[in-house]
């Protein structure tokens, strides 16, 4: 722990008040600095946790992976030296309490994950759920007692399909756990494999209600907070998505000898529409984002007119009127670039999610807990998904970034300052606090 962090840190401890001390009364004043994680103990974790699953290829956790399981055991370490019981429900998902003082209230939700992509790196997920172990940590380490139950969750294969929240809110189907997942095992192997009990996900399941509210600590994964140099980021909702895949047709015909004008070429026509979406997007003020992201062109041959290209474009914003709008426009530019190409468009939708909008109350208590630590903030949408976009749809949620350097991430390099992993989990520590308050 660097001098300044520690002087800091113990102030804090030193303006607690004794053991048993509600929560309510911690309110930050004037006089009393707001309270602090262990950030040497957090990050220290992280810097462990590093080894596991780690190739010449970057962080390979995949869900239900040896690697996977080896990073769930550390986990479960890391809850029982915290001095919490953790229990794996039916999903997979690992929780872990701390009791509250009214037993009326419902339980406030803290947590990620800790599986990775191929590949990726250490942070995305592991910064969320040790942030949230190292709050819980504090917080009975300290002596504070919260009304409300604190749970602290870590989601079984988020990186699948957010698996074990979607198990959570019960919107798993038979046809989703016999997917075969990274690691080559079925969804429904693997929940089994990390101590679930796939016979009886139901028991996983949490009902509008049963949460008091959800908050997610996790990096940015793009670059909004560093090119703008602000420390945190209080998110505002996780996006949209939307995929086509666009097969347009045109006609296979001699490369050599069908002139310029008679052809029906399908490439040219992709090609077009390309760069009409980027400009389509581009031309209207907002976060959208569209991508064309594959082409399958057919016969895909030198010396043959492309009769055919399958294409998928990728669209996302937070606002779904926005979705509803460019899906419009992009199918009217197929028609326009299909006459004036010779070719026919036909859209058909391959996934569909809805914007997942937080909570402004939530979002108040997270702007707020970074205020009182005189963190520098912006609102913002998630682009990537996240467990909190399954967990919207029961309890109110709100999301805490904290920035990504060159706002890479799923890669090797992705990484996160010690110093803004302990500002997230500092934010997420007062934010717990504040909805707690009566
Ligand atoms: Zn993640």
């Amino acid at each position: 722990m660097k001098r300044r962090v520690f002087l800091r840190h113990s102030a804090a401890l030193a303006a607690l008040p004794l053991l048993r001390t509600p929560a309510a009364a911690l309110a930050p004043t004037a006089q009393r600095a707001a309270p602090r994680v262990n950030g040497a103990r957090l990050n220290g974790w992280l810097a462990k946790f590093d080894s596991i699953g780690r190739t010449p290829g970057g962080i390979n956790r995949v869900a239900y992976s040896e690697a996977d399981l080896a990073g769930r055991a550390f986990t479960l370490d890391l809850f029982r030296e915290a001095g919490f019981t953790p229990r794996v429900d039916t999903a997979g998902n690992i929780f872990g309490r701390l009791d509250g003082t009214d037993r009326s209230l419902k339980p406030i939700l803290i947590g990620s994950h800790v599986d990775s992509v191929t590949d990726g790196g250490n942070f995305d997920g592991p910064v969320g759920s040790f942030g949230a172990i190292e709050v819980a940590r504090t917080l009975r380490g300290q002596g504070v007692r919260l009304r409300h139950p604190l749970d602290v969750v870590v989601w079984s294969n988020e990186e699948g399909g957010t698996i074990g929240s979607k198990c959570a809110i019960g919107h798993i189907t038979p046809a989703d756990l016999d997917k075969v997942a990274r690691s080559g095992k079925t969804i429904r192997e693997g929940i089994g494999l990390v101590g679930g009990k796939v016979e009886r996900l139901s028991e996983a399941v949490m009902k509008k209600g049963d949460l008091a509210c959800y908050i997610e600590l996790h990096i940015e994964q793009g670059g909004l907070l560093e090119k703008a140099g602000l420390q945190i980021g209080v998110v505002e909702g996780i996006v949209g998505l939307r995929w086509f895949e666009v097969t347009i047709t045109g006609f296979a015909n001699h490369a050599g000898t069908t002139p310029m004008d008679q052809r029906q070429d399908a490439m040219l026509a992709a090609a077009k529409f390309a760069v009409a979406v980027n400009e389509a997007v581009r031309g209207v003020p907002g976060r959208t984002v569209a991508t064309v992201g594959r082409m399958t062109v057919s016969p895909n041959t030198t010396n043959v007119i492309p009769g055919q290209v399958v294409l998928t474009v990728d669209l996302r914003d937070l606002d779904a009127a926005k979705v509803a709008r460019f899906t419009e426009r992009f199918e009217q530019l197929g028609r326009e670039i299909g006459t004036a190409t010779r070719t026919a468009f036909d859209f058909k939708r391959t996934v569909d999610s809805a914007p997942a909008i937080s909570d402004p109350q939530v979002m108040s208590w997270i702007d707020g807990a970074a205020a009182s630590l005189g963190f520098t903030r912006q609102r913002m949408p998630s682009g990537a998904g996240h467990d909190a976009q399954e967990i919207a749809h029961i309890a109110p949620m709100a999301m805490i970034f904290v920035p990504s350097v060159g706002g890479i991430s799923h890669s090797p390099r992705e990484f996160t300052k010690p110093d803004d992993v302990v500002r997230g989990a500092d934010v997420l520590l007062n934010a717990v606090i504040a909805a707690d308050r009566p």
